[in-house]
């Protein structure tokens, strides 16, 4: 397995040609967050807005940019990134090496974790969701924490 791969089960794997071979059409890749983003200005309920920030929280956590209509990847093509930036400089290890990472106190991983300790319960996604709207205690809990860091990351942005 590649070391912080997210999908170390397509690693080495040429997604782009094997996509563009088997279907005989251009294929544009990129990651969820970019196309969230652009998807929600394309058909979504934002279609003919200029600048638009899509915020993608799953088991990694990303921003998509929209700025004068179109995907914004900044300098180095990682704007977006924001999963791995420190919230908390002694907070837990991340996957991908460092301590403190958004993705170990916001991500749906994280948050499924949490809720699981002690239960033997395997929760998904929708098991959040679900329990969140039903006003599980808990639940509650863990996902105002994880908008509290999402929250302090992006004052952090604001800031700098
Ligand atoms: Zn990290």
């Amino acid at each position: 397995m590649a070391q912080g791969a997210i999908l170390p089960e397509w690693v080495g794997i040429q997604i782009l040609e094997r996509l563009e071979e088997a279907l005989d059409l251009p294929v544009y890749v990129d990651n969820d967050a970019n196309l969230g983003a652009l998807s929600e200005v394309t058909w979504g309920p934002h279609s003919g807005i200029s600048n638009l920030m899509f915020l993608k929280i799953g088991s990694g956590i990303g921003a998509g940019l929209i700025i004068n209509g179109a995907p914004y990847y900044g300098a180095v093509g990682i704007t977006g990134e924001i999963g791995h930036a420190t919230i908390h400089e002694y907070g837990a290890i991340c996957r991908c090496g460092n301590r403190g990472c958004l993705e170990t106190m916001a991500s749906t991983t994280t948050m499924i974790e949490l809720l699981g300790k002690g239960s033997g319960l395997h929760l998904e996604p929708e098991d959040i969701v679900r329990n969140a709207l039903a006003r599980d205690p808990a639940t509650l809990r863990v996902v105002d924490d994880a908008g509290l860091a999402v929250g302090a990351r992006w004052a952090m942005w604001r800031i700098s």
